[in-house]
């Protein structure tokens, strides 16, 4: 028979201070409510609180993928390396993948991501066009061994995913299937209380040509991402936007002192222009080891997803690398570069004839440098690098973008035939000819997730959960723990689980302070407090966490009342 939790047996450690090695306010906050406690760096371990909303989430998943046909599954998380191999990622991936030898040494490594396990799974058993679409997922743990894991399980090591994988016959099969899967994840989000926008994505590690992440809104996220009032919004790492660039004078080429001016400010303010009137020059060294120039305007930054995408593995180069190419760090430019040093510049950039560059010399600069007359840039190395932001033009109406910062909490992709083809997974067309599948993958961070609602949801006090994830609905709050108070607190908890809600009662021996402020932190929807003086007049007092309004409530009603507010947020 199910019956309400007490806070003396539940395992909820709380903790009075902020924890020194959390930063944001989700992370304390899952910390200080004993939800959560880090085992090593980026290793969480999932209290039974986390566990109960975690377990919401995951219900949430379920019923969305079940809407749409999508079977679960569950494929080992231990994947033989031979399958990345096949894939080409084993190479690939570089030191996020956790590798590892068995007693024969054999290669293996921890899943980072699944593809090639379900691409292997349906290769010899999937065989004809008859049997398809079919979509396939699991909600597993995944390693990646982050070079930052921080932010508790926002960056985790290992964290809980969402893995779905479809197979289909053709293209349009598959964009199907990839829509399908876009607008559970939008399901998903909603139902979890986030507020969440889908923004174009750079399709990274995975591969393939389209993809939307979901993107919690907050300040305190790791993405950056601009948007547009036309609906347009994108990962500033994913986003073409029209960049205006500030035109130079025109000019003789000139070589003007400006000491000590080796950052763009400097050289700005020195020279009394804006930011953007200024070129900066990134020196790298490609992934082909060939040394490089980039230009960007001086109000941008070189982004490092699309730098990859134009650079391969490359690197910026090191103090010492760039004096071994005979640069000078701080005032490299276009005009009287060493040779054999390569020139590339944003796209942006060929707005413009007049640039203000660095003369490659100590403490000097060039005024009017003129593209085409004082340097020359090929027109295969005129690349989109910079970070778009704030201001710049909407790739599709034009008008100034919008700057946000948000969580990634999901991320849809099609793949088409990138691990089909590499893998040789095919199966018989119609016209009974051998044809790769038409795939696409689905990622959600669950446990990543769970801290984003948090992170969304919280006020000075505490946690604020929406009904849909907390671990609780509702918490009974006797100001005695004994006697006839705490006898109505156990019978009014017993009514509202009657009523079908989930109910802890703070049965401990705590002050009335420390319950209230325990209550707040750990952010129970509603509160059923309960005093002498109440008890004696048939009532008690119901406050809303959300909203910090408190009703009197006669005690015969309040399980009933619970029941009417609780059971329609529901997710
Ligand atoms: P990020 O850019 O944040 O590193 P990603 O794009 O590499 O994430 P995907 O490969 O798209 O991640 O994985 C699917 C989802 O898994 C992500 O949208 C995110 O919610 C979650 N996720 C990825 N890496 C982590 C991590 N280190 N800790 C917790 N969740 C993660
Ligand atoms: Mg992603």
């Amino acid at each position: 028979m199910k019956t309400f939790a007490k806070m003396s047996t539940t395992y909820a450690p709380t903790l009075k201070e902020d924890p020194a090695e959390a930063e944001l306010a989700s992370h304390k906050l899952l910390l200080r409510a004993g939800i959560i406690r880090k085992t090593a760096a980026g290793l969480y371990s999932y209290l039974p609180l986390a566990l109960r909303s975690l377990h919401k989430i995951e219900n949430v998943i379920r019923e969305e993928m079940e809407a749409i046909g999508a079977q679960e599954m569950l494929v080992p998380m231990v994947t033989p390396g031979e399958l990345w191999h096949d894939s080409g990622r084993w190479e690939k991936y570089g030191p996020e993948l956790m590798r590892m030898e068995d007693r024969h040494g054999r290669e293996f490594c921890l899943g980072p991501t699944h593809e090639e396990t379900f691409t292997d799974l349906v290769r010899n058993e999937l065989r004809s066009y008859k049997q398809l679409p079919v979509t396939l997922y699991q909600i597993q743990d995944k390693f990646r061994d982050e070079m930052r894991p921080r932010f508790g399980l926002m960056r985790g090591r290992e964290f809980i995913m969402k893995d779905a994988y479809s197979f289909d016959a053709d293209v349009e099969g598959m964009q199907k299937s990839y829509e399908d899967q876009k607008d559970a994840y939008a399901r998903i989000c909603e139902r979890c209380g986030l507020q969440a926008l889908p923004v174009v994505a750079d399709s990274g590690q995975i591969g393939g040509d389209t993809s939307v992440e979901y993107m919690a809104i907050a300040d305190a996220g790791e993405a950056e991402l601009v948007w547009c009032d036309c609906g347009f919004a994108a990962d500033t790492e994913a986003a073409t936007a029209v960049v205006s660039v500030e035109e130079g004078q025109s000019g003789e080429l000139e070589k003007v002192y400006t000491p000590n001016c080796s950052v763009i400010v400097d050289v700005a303010a020195f020279l009394q222009v804006g930011q953007a009137g200024t070129r900066k020059a990134l020196a790298l060294v490609t992934g082909d080891g060939e040394p490089a120039i980039v230009f960007v305007p001086g109000d941008h930054e070189m982004n490092d997803v699309k730098a990859e995408h134009t650079f391969g593995a490359y690197h910026l180069m090191t103090d010492e690398e760039i004096e071994h190419y005979g640069l000078v760090k701080g005032f490299i430019g276009p005009v009287g570069l060493p040779d054999g040093i390569a020139v590339y510049a944003d796209k942006s950039l060929s707005a413009s004839e007049w640039w203000l560059v660095g003369a490659n010399e100590r403490d000097y600069h060039y005024v009017h440098a003129r593209l085409g007359r004082d340097f020359q840039i090929a027109d295969d190395r005129w690349v989109d690098v910079v970070t778009a932001r704030e201001g710049d033009g909407c790739p599709r109406c034009g008008k100034p973008l919008h700057g946000a910062r948000g969580i990634e909490v999901s991320q849809v992709f099609q793949l088409g035939t990138k691990y089909s083809e590499a893998m040789g997974a095919t199966f018989m067309d119609e016209d009974g000819k051998e044809k790769p599948f038409q795939m696409g993958c689905y990622g959600i961070g669950v446990s990543r997730t769970l801290q984003a609602v948090v992170e969304q949801h919280h006020d000075e006090q505490g946690i604020v959960w929406p009904v849909c994830v907390a671990p609780y609905e509702v918490e009974v709050i006797p100001l005695d723990a004994k006697g006839e108070v705490f006898e109505v607190a156990e019978r009014i908890a017993a009514a509202a689980v009657e009523a079908g809600l989930e109910v802890v009662v703070d049965d401990r021996k705590e002050r009335a302070g420390v319950k209230f402020a325990d209550a707040d932190l750990m952010g129970y929807p509603y509160q059923v407090i309960l005093g002498k003086r109440g008890v004696k007049n048939g009532v008690a007092e119901v406050k809303d966490r959300a909203t910090g309004e408190r009703q009197e409530i006669a005690l015969d009603d309040v399980a009933s009342w619970l029941a009417d507010k609780v059971l329609p947020q529901r997710a």
